[in-house]
């Protein structure tokens, strides 16, 4: 339960300790760190990489299925509204897919912590 909760936040673009703070001081720029509880946010930025290449394949997996499917009379047309759609739509869930991937950071580092013992903070 504890678990998904640090997901849901996280998705919600809020800090995935507390909840309470956000992750994100305008659309796609991290904190440095939690406003309410210090959890340090922006330098789990260079662990997210996977999280957002996977993510982002996925997202392409999905509108390459959608091009095979749909048949546009107009073919540019067609072309021109799958790119506009696939740009828009990745920068519209940039935030969520960044918050989930600093919550799964957080996650990892918690079972770290709790089943090997390693200390990532002071
Ligand atoms: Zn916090």
């Amino acid at each position: 339960m504890e678990n998904l909760q640090i997901f849901w936040r996280g998705l919600s673009r809020k800090c995935p300790q507390c909840g309470q703070g956000k992750i994100f001081e305008s659309w796609i720029q991290v904190q440095d760190v939690c406003a309410i509880c210090r959890l340090p946010l922006a330098s789990r930025e260079g662990d997210t990489w996977a999280f957002m290449y996977i993510s982002t394949a996925f997202i392409t997996g999905l509108f390459v299925l959608a091009m095979l499917w749909i048949l546009p009379n107009n073919l540019w047309m067609g072309r021109i509204l799958i790119a506009a759609t696939a740009l828009g739509f990745f920068f519209l869930t940039w935030p969520f897919r960044k918050g989930a991937a600093i919550a799964f950071d957080y996650f990892v580092e918690l079972r770290m912590e709790k089943k090997v013992g390693l200390k990532f903070r002071e």
